[in-house]
């Protein structure tokens, strides 16, 4: 992705936001003159790589991702969709720039967005995925 001021090849992403049109806005710093632009791409081939926590990999599935916001938001007050959350969270996964990801990083990652979306949805999604056992566990989320 070539600087428009300079030329430079090389750049910093400094923000991903999912665009309803299934194409992903990044706003780019080159890392030469330090100018900022912006790119649009298109998600369609997302090659990234999930190791989970028995250390198997597999190709990152945005169907697994969207089941579990699903579950999570159901019946919850959310401003975005069930496919714009999990869009959102691709985007941004996509946005780490690493060739494989964890099951962790998923987690982080939709822990943040939900976060946004609905407090309520955050919690069950938490309850779902991390090893909370107490309401402490739960509580010293909350408080974090
Ligand atoms: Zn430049």
């Amino acid at each position: 992705m070539k600087c428009i001021f300079c030329g430079n090849s090389e750049s910093k992403v400094v923000d991903s936001r999912y665009l309803k049109d299934s194409s992903i806005r990044r706003r780019r710093e080159c890392l030469k003159c330090g100018k900022r632009f912006t790119t649009y791409e298109t998600v369609e081939n997302n090659p990234m790589v999930v190791t989970n926590v028995n250390n198997e990999r597999e190709a990152f599935k945005l169907d697994k991702l969207t089941k579990s916001i699903e579950y999570a938001t159901y019946c919850q007050e959310c401003d975005m969709s069930v496919e714009e959350i999990s869009k959102t969270i691709e985007v941004k996964l996509i946005g780490l720039s690493k060739q494989e990801i964890t099951t962790k990083d998923i987690v982080k990652v939709a822990l943040e967005v939900l976060a946004e979306v609905s407090a309520m949805a955050c919690l069950v999604y938490y309850t779902q995925h991390t090893d909370c056992e107490s309401f402490d566990d739960i509580r010293r989320f909350i408080n974090r």
